[in-house]
């Protein structure tokens, strides 16, 4: 079957090219997809701007529109062993993560279906018995959707439920990498009744085909999720036709441990934190920064349940971490490491491709730990994206929370203490858009996720999430119009 949808039919790409989708586990071939050219995009987007300037979706009562959602939520659920399955086939993540990330975005939908009516603007007060003034909310437009290989069906999620819910049309791109689930979410929101040209999915290479969905003037806004550079080359394209962009990029993400803690709970969360989905997660805790009294116990801690940390088949129920997501991207973590030794961090796990010869064929990198960092490192400023811990150490309350912020990111960071009101104090300072207090990781549909700094603009997630696809409308309506008395000759 053909891979692209364009205007309410599956089809090839123009230049009939494929591209293989490989399994990260063994390199085998998953699946062959078409590969889009600037020319498909140029139809795609042609095809949601005319759903979108004549068809009936922008105009459908927003209660349907959410109606739809709800059936695009009953679907994911009724599909849902396939897709986690294909995801960890794609991604190399653990059939469990898999299956939780399909979990999370039918609550997504849920939640996004239940806030599209309810919100349909205000009335304002215009001091005048004879006006009516309101506030509306309209859709913004055409959406081009891009979308990173870590997350592939939670991050497409978070953008199609709000941007359709909100009366948008949309075009979706998803990574070259791992396209497999937002093929299949699209055969869904096509079951579930999307109309024709609502909902348009091409694939391919970023320069190419994503760049053409930032540059075609007839696209209103362009919604990103993805690495820095590429977001700021998405901002600076967008500025030449002024689009709303939102972009959520990358983190460098504290995790501040004091010495008042469960020692043993602290730990296993510190593990989890960096080390789920190897670690290719924006909002990993991969910055740990740990009070002076315990560092050196907290450290060799870790540094053991690291080493214990059971590798293999995302597909195999035994697996706690699957491979990275690419040849290219081991070697970038491998050089990275290197980066680190280089400036004087100490190795205390992993640093290292695994040795089991049934690992060979994967492109598996063990957890690793670098302790001795210090703030001024390139690998404690730069996101590795992959599974490495760099520890800090500090005394005090503000040195702690000048640590924590002493960073171009801002995504998302943990304070762990017994001590309520210190909790409070930190989590206040700290300059992210998402703070765990003795905790990491959870997030809700209900509450915004997004980045201060370089890990982005715009939210997603929440009624921000819903905000961001709509614009806010003034309509003043003088019910009783009488000349003006401005120029009176
Ligand atoms: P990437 O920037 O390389 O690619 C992201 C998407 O952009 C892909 O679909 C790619 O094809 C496309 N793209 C590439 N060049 C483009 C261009 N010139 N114009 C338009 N589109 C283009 O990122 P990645 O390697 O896929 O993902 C990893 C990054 O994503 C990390 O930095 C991570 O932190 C970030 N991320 C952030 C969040 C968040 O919520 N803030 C979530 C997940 C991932």
């Amino acid at each position: 079957m053909a891979n692209l949808f364009i205007g309410g039919t599956w089809r090839a790409g123009s230049s009939g090219a494929e591209r293989e989708v490989v399994n990260p586990f063994d390199q085998s071939v998953v699946a062959k997809v078409d590969e889009a050219t600037a020319e498909d995009v140029a139809a795609a987007v042609a095809a949601a701007r005319e759903a979108f300037d004549a068809g009936p979706w922008p105009r459908t009562p927003a209660g349907e529109r959410g109606a739809l959602l709800d059936r695009v939520a009953d679907l994911l659920l009724r599909d849902r062993e396939e897709i986690a399955r294909l995801e960890t086939r794609d991604t190399g993540k653990t059939l469990g993560e898999s299956r939780q990330d399909v979990d999370d975005v039918v609550a997504v939908f849920r939640y996004y279906a239940d806030l599209a009516d309810k919100d349909p603007g205000r009335l304002v007060d215009a001091g005048r018995a004879d006006v009516v003034s309101r506030v509306v909310y309209e859709p913004v437009g055409v959406c081009s959707l891009i979308t990173p290989w870590n997350y592939p069906l939670l991050q497409v999620c978070w953008k199609v439920a709000p941007a359709l819910a909100a009366g948008n049309t949309i075009v979706v791109k998803p990574s070259e990498v791992t396209p497999l689930t937002t093929v299949k979410l699209v055969e869904l929101l096509e079951e579930a009744g999307a109309p024709a040209g609502v909902v348009n999915l091409v694939l391919g290479d970023g320069r190419v085909v994503g760049a053409a969905m930032v540059e075609d003037p007839r696209v209103d806004m362009v919604s990103f999720t993805g690495g820095v550079a590429t977001g700021q080359w998405i901002l600076r394209a967008a500025a030449e036709t002024v689009k709303k962009v939102t972009v959520e990029l990358g983190g460098k993400n504290p995790n501040i441990v004091f010495a008042d803690v469960d020692f043993d709970t602290a730990v296993d969360h510190a593990l989890t934190a960096v080390f789920v989905h190897s670690g290719q997660v924006c909002s990993a805790g991969a910055r740990l920064i740990v009070q002076d009294e315990i560092h050196d116990r907290f450290v060799a801690a870790l540094a053991e349940r690291a080493e214990r940390i059971r590798l293999g088949n995302g597909m195999d129920e035994g697996t706690e971490s699957g491979p990275l997501v690419s040849a290219q991207h081991r070697d970038a973590i491998e050089r990275y490491v290197a980066t680190g030794l280089e400036e004087g961090a100490r190795l205390v796990a992993g640093g290292r491709r695994p040795e089991e010869p049934e690992l060979a064929g994967g492109f598996f990198y063990r957890p690793t730990v670098l302790a001795d960092c210090r703030r001024d490192m390139r690998v404690v400023q730069e996101e590795s994206f992959g599974p490495v811990l760099t520890v800090e150490r500090f005394g005090t309350e503000e040195e702690a929370i000048a640590l924590g912020n002493d960073t171009d990111y801002g995504l998302a960071g943990a304070v762990w203490t017994a001590d309520p009101a210190r909790a409070e104090r930190v989590a206040r300072a700290l300059r992210h858009g998402t703070i765990w207090i003795n905790d990491y990781h959870p997030y809700l549909p209900q509450a915004e996720w997004g980045g201060f700094g370089r890990s982005g603009n715009g939210r997603e997630l929440g009624p921000s999430g819903l905000a961001e696809y709509r614009e806010a409308k003034h309509i003043w309506n003088n019910t009783a119009p009488r000349p003006a008395g401005w120029f009176t000759a």
